[in-house]
């Protein structure tokens, strides 16, 4: 092979190389015209690459001055890139991306000129930089996107969020002007205890006239995803009430495993609805939503669907493009871990307070069982000397007695046989009702009827009182009411209130014993017309001791409480208004009981 046939067979071969190509390239010659163009200048000029040859740069560029340097004299600035205007035949104008790069290059014979090294043609790369405007929108869109996912997450996951606050925060993003832009969004929840997906939480507004003020509020705000929280708040809060009532409807039982909602949980992958999708549960959401086109997206955590997003742009109209979805998915997932997060959290603490609760219980029950212990002794021991002090106290009781009647009525000393007389009296009272206090009782409860054993209790004090000048009345009506009680303990309760009406009445008086029925039980009272007792000592009244008579105990009223509460009942004291002291029992109904 020759050596000049080898270099037209490899220029050859270069052309047809550079014709074939799909990117656009022009090769210019001396005179500002195309010599060689690629397959793909053709495409963008809209021309059959061969045509181009020969047409001058001037014809194409837009301006013509801007290529007037190529080709001829080789100043068009070598490799710089430069951004110039194609026209298409078709009329277009078309922004294009040029680099030129200079060569020398001479034809066969141009012998006189074979000595010059200035550059006399111009290889052209040309780029349609319309599309790489489009690219690099989608990429600065993606950017954003990216950059707010990684603000969602730190501030779903890093602040201590209340599960409605994240629930919030995630709707804000998607609907937000930052955030996914969507319209509108719904937030849906698997509820385990019904079985059911429902609706918790929406956002979004109600017509295009409440949209454009709360977008243009919103338009361009910066900030992060605190500061959007709050600026939204104030715009949307008072204007999502109709998409809060849509989102309340929204109630799905989680067997209807056929519904689009329920697949989407199952398929884990999100979904767009057009108008023309046909899925089993379609038609309902968009009578809920009003609108044709939504985009539905699983709320996934590892252990499964929590729930879903349903996002529309039923304001707007405007279409949920592929990056809106992509989005949407990625969102979704973020937005479930922190929501399962918040529940776990949430799940942990109430664990935490039962369990700080539990051991409280444990401990009081523990300080009951040890006090309860100790009283016991105490009780016993109590017990023990009470009944040895007895007998002692009834000698010296019967001798003060046999001392004064044997003293003369002038002798002196017959005062201090009585004070010594009356004081062992009262130590004989106290001791009485102490063993009564504290001796264990036999615990034989019946089935009786209140009424029946509250006047019989009553009736036994008629003779005493009318010779006190002291009237009974009696006002029963609990109907008949049975309740399973010790008879005798509750008589005694009634004996001890009529015994205190009588001794605030010396002079005589009026006494009514009442009965009737109250929620959740029988209520019995035992009213008088004495002086009541003083504001201040309310409280005392039922406790060990307290006495204001020169004779009592004050352990009549502590035995009365102690029977009624181990009946699972009350005591309770007042003064009437109209004038003397009410004191109360409530019995109460066997558990289950229907009330009366
Ligand atoms: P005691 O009768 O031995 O004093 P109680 O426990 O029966 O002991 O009563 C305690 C105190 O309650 C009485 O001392 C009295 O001050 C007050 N009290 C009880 N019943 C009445 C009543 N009907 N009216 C006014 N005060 C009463």
């Amino acid at each position: 092979m020759d050596h000049r046939g080898f270099l037209r067979r490899r220029a050859d071969l270069a052309t047809a190389g550079f014709e074939a190509a799909e990117s656009p390239m022009l090769v210019i010659n001396p005179a500002g015209e195309i010599a060689v163009a690629s397959k793909g200048a053709g495409i963008m000029l809209g021309l059959e690459n061969r045509d181009l040859v020969g047409v001058a740069l001037e014809n194409l560029f837009i301006p013509p001055s801007s290529v007037t340097h190529c080709g001829a004299d080789g100043h068009c600035n070598t490799s710089m890139l430069r951004q110039l205007q194609v026209r298409h035949t078709g009329g277009d104008v078309i922004p294009v991306e040029v680099q030129c790069s200079p060569f020398t290059a001479y034809y066969e014979g141009d012998g006189a000129r074979e000595e010059s090294d200035r550059p006399n043609h111009c290889l052209m790369l040309l780029a349609d930089i319309r599309k790489r405007d489009q690219e690099d929108q989608i990429r600065a869109a993606r950017l954003a996107k990216l950059s707010l996912l990684n603000q969602v997450s730190e501030a779903l996951y890093g602040a201590n969020l209340t599960l409605d606050q994240i629930l919030e925060a995630v709707l804000i993003c998607m609907t937000a002007g930052q955030g996914l832009r969507f319209n509108r969004a719904f937030l849906l929840l698997v509820n385990e205890a019904d079985d059911e997906l429902k609706g918790e939480i929406a956002i979004g507004p109600s017509n295009a006239d409440e949209a454009s003020r709360i977008w243009q509020d919103l338009a361009d705000q910066p900030g992060d995803l605190f500061e959007m929280m709050t600026s939204y708040d104030q715009s949307i809060k008072q204007t999502d009430v109709a998409v809060n009532e849509i989102v309340r409807n929204m109630i799905l039982p989680l067997d209807d495993v056929e519904n689009i909602l329920i697949r989407v949980m199952a398929d884990r992958h999100v979904l767009r609805v057009r108008g023309d999708t046909t899925m089993s549960g379609v038609d309902t959401i968009r009578r809920w939503l009003g609108c044709s086109e939504f985009a539905v997206a699983p709320l996934t955590t590892r252990a499964g669907s929590i729930g879903v997003i349903v996002a529309d742009n039923a304001i707007s109209g405007a279409e949920i493009s592929d990056l809106d979805l992509e989005f949407l998915q990625m969102f979704a997932n973020q937005s479930a871990g922190a929501i399962e997060n918040s529940r776990l959290y949430r799940e942990l603490e109430q664990r935490l307070l039962d369990l700080r609760r539990a051991h409280q219980k444990q401990k009081d029950d523990q300080e009951t069982l040890m006090r309860m212990e100790r009283l016991s002794v105490m009780g016993e021991t109590s017990a023990i000397v009470a009944h040895e002090l007895r007998n002692p106290l009834v000698a010296i009781g019967g001798f003060a007695r046999t001392l004064m009647r044997n003293l003369d009525e002038s002798d002196s000393n017959r005062q201090f046989a009585d004070i010594i007389s009356s004081e062992v009296a009262r130590m004989e009272t106290i001791i009485h009702d102490l063993l009564d206090f504290i001796r264990p009782k036999k615990r034989l409860r019946k089935e009786v009827v209140v009424d029946q054993i509250v006047g019989e209790a009553a009736d036994r004090f008629q003779a005493e009182l009318e010779g006190k000048g002291v009237r009974l009345e009696m006002d029963l009506k609990t109907d008949g009411l049975t309740l399973d009680l010790h008879p005798g303990e509750i008589q005694q309760v009634v004996q001890n209130y009529i015994v205190n009406a009588m001794q605030a009445q010396p002079d005589g008086g009026r006494i009514e014993v009442r009965s009737r029925l109250v929620e959740g039980g029988a209520r019995i009272e035992v009213r008088d017309g004495g002086p009541g007792f003083a504001d201040d000592v309310g409280e005392k009244l039922f406790s060990p001791f307290f006495s204001t008579k020169t004779t009592g105990s004050g352990l009549g009223l502590t035995i009365c409480a102690q029977i009624i509460k181990s009946h699972g009942g009350i005591t309770g004291a007042m003064n009437n208004p109209e004038g003397g002291a009410v004191f109360s029992f409530i019995l109460p109904l066997p558990r289950n009981a229907p009330n009366p």
